[in-house]
């Protein structure tokens, strides 16, 4: 697993990372965020899949999930709190969805680890 120290100046690496250029408000364009705080932002994925598609990542560049340790509890336990927050602000009362891909064989396509929160009419 690949980690750096919390919200770090950006590396030569990171600098290679989308969701790393967008974590610290360096990605081309402009993006939406729809939670930021020290720790977590989240922002809608650029190809929805659903009326709802909203990724929420770690600001800390995690390559996927493997190799946590009890340590990373608070960080993550937090991702799945604002996607509950973020499912209740936008009063998704279909149910949701809220996953991540680990790995080139579990279908991760960006190398920086991010959840899924999905809701509503599939595109
Ligand atoms: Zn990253």
């Amino acid at each position: 697993m690949d980690k750096s120290d919390a919200t770090p100046a950006i590396s030569d690496y990171h600098k290679a990372c989308p969701f790393c250029l967008i974590a610290q408000h360096q990605a081309p364009g402009a993006t939406l965020y729809e939670y930021e705080d020290e720790d977590v932002v989240a922002f809608p994925d650029l190809h929805p899949i659903a009326d709802v598609h909203i990724l929420i990542i770690p600001k800390r560049h995690y390559s996927d999930l493997n190799g946590l340790t009890a340590k990373d509890e608070p960080l993550f336990g937090k991702v799945v709190r604002v996607a509950s927050e973020l499912a209740a602000k936008h009063t998704i009362t279909r149910g949701w969805q809220l996953f991540t891909r680990v790995g080139k064989g579990g279908g991760q396509e960006i190398g920086h680890v991010h959840f899924h929160l999905i809701s509503g009419k599939r595109a």
